[in-house]
Parts: C-alpha cells; sequence; structure tokens
C-alpha cells in the first residue's frame, strides 16, 4: 500500500522479479479485462472511465480467478487490492479457501510533501496542488481502516519511501528478511 507517487508500481515489479511471484495489479487486470472487452470488462469500464472504484463483486471475482493461474503457485503480491475492508474480508476468505494467508502487508510511506513534489515533477496536466492534495486525502480516507484491520492481525511492515528507488528496495527486503517467510519461498521456489 502506499498513495499515488510513493513508487509503489516501481518496488512491486522488482519484489516480484526478486522473490519468483505472480504480480497481481487488479488495475492491470481491470485494463486488460476492458481492452479484451468481457462482460466483466464491460462493467467496470463505465466505473474506470468515471474515476469510480469498480465494485467489489467485480473486482473479488477477477482476484479470485486469477489465482487459478499456475504462476501464482509460487506466491503473490497483490498491488491496487484490497481498497475496501469489504475486499479485505473477502480476500481472508479466498485465501483460507485455498489454506493459505497474507504473510504481511506492506505499507509505503511517502510525506505528503515529498508526494506532491514527486507528482508535480511528472507533470501531468491534472496533478497541480488541488487535485493531487485531494487524491492523497482520498488515499487516506480509503486506506485507515485498511490499515487498522491489517495491524490489529500484526501484518504491516512500514517502509520509509524516501530516498533512491535501491534505498527503498533494500529497506522492503531487510523489513521482509526479519519476518521471515519470503526468503525462504523463493529458496523452495
Ligand atoms: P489508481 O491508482 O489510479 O487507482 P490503478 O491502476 O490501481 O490506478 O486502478 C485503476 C482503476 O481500476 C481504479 O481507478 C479503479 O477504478 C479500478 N480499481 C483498481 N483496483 C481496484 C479495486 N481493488 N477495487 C475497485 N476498483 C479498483
Amino acid at each position: 500500500m502506499g498513495p499515488p507517487g510513493a513508487g509503489k508500481g516501481t518496488q512491486a515489479r522488482r519484489l516480484v522479479q526478486h522473490l519468483g511471484i505472480a504480480h497481481l495489479s487488479t488495475g492491470d487486470i481491470l485494463r486488460q479485462a476492458v481492452r479484451e472487452q468481457t462482460d466483466a470488462g464491460r462493467m467496470a469500464q463505465r466505473y474506470m472511465a468515471g474515476g469510480q472504484l469498480v465494485p467489489s463483486t467485480i473486482v473479488v471475482e477477477m482476484v479470485d480467478e486469477r489465482l487459478n493461474q499456475p504462476d501464482c503457485a509460487a506466491g503473490i503480491l497483490l498491488d491496487g487490492f484490497p481498497r475496501s475492508l469489504g475486499q479485505a474480508q473477502a480476500l481472508d476468505g479466498i485465501l483460507a479457501r485455498r489454506g493459505t494467508a497474507l504473510d504481511a502487508v506492506l505499507e509505503l510511506q511517502v510525506s505528503d510533501a515529498e508526494v506532491t513534489r514527486r507528482l508535480t515533477l511528472r507533470g501531468r496536466e491534472d496533478d497541480r496542488d488541488r487535485v493531487i492534495a485531494r487524491r492523497l486525502e482520498s488515499y487516506q480516507g480509503e486506506m485507515r481502516p485498511l490499515l487498522d484491520y491489517y495491524h490489529a492481525r500484526g501484518l504491516v511492515e512500514t517502509i520509509d519511501g524516501s530516498g533512491s528507488e535501491d534505498q527503498v528496495f533494500d529497506r522492503i527486503q531487510a523489513a521482509l528478511e526479519r519476518r521471515g517467510g519470503a526468503e525462504e519461498r523463493k529458496r523452495a521456489w
């Protein structure tokens, strides 16, 4: 988890490569479904176009289906999911049915000032200060209950997202090593 501009996508790509696990990005899955104009893709399309969250029933079913693909057997990194308490509970059910559970929740922490600076550097027309502030606010509103939910289970690793890509990646690896499991899974794989 991390606000827009936290470097979540970059770190996710590095981590899945490092661990040899599957990258499960609901944004990517949804965009592909839209491109292919599947039933779910057609339903999702109008929400995405309006900048709204896609209804959870659609997203949860897509995640569940994606988990059937063989590359997921080595482990998964969820990116962009869950985004609500309802999705988190659905995910618990999906994983429990498969006899597994989350190992960790990585929270990339970057100050509002730094995120605003990074998004402004990207220079997109829609990334003016006011719009950025609104995106950060809606992110906080979305994530706080989720973080509380995972904190209560001791799953959250908060990572300092400032500095270079390499520095942040080192911190992520160190957090996972402290927790154990990730490296063992990599060796087993
Ligand atoms: P963003 O960070 O801009 O939301 P994403 O690539 O994560 O980008 O997602 C793109 C769009 O896909 C979102 O705006 C939303 O409409 C939809 N989406 C992605 N993940 C979810 C999710 N877990 N629940 C509901 N909608 C989602």
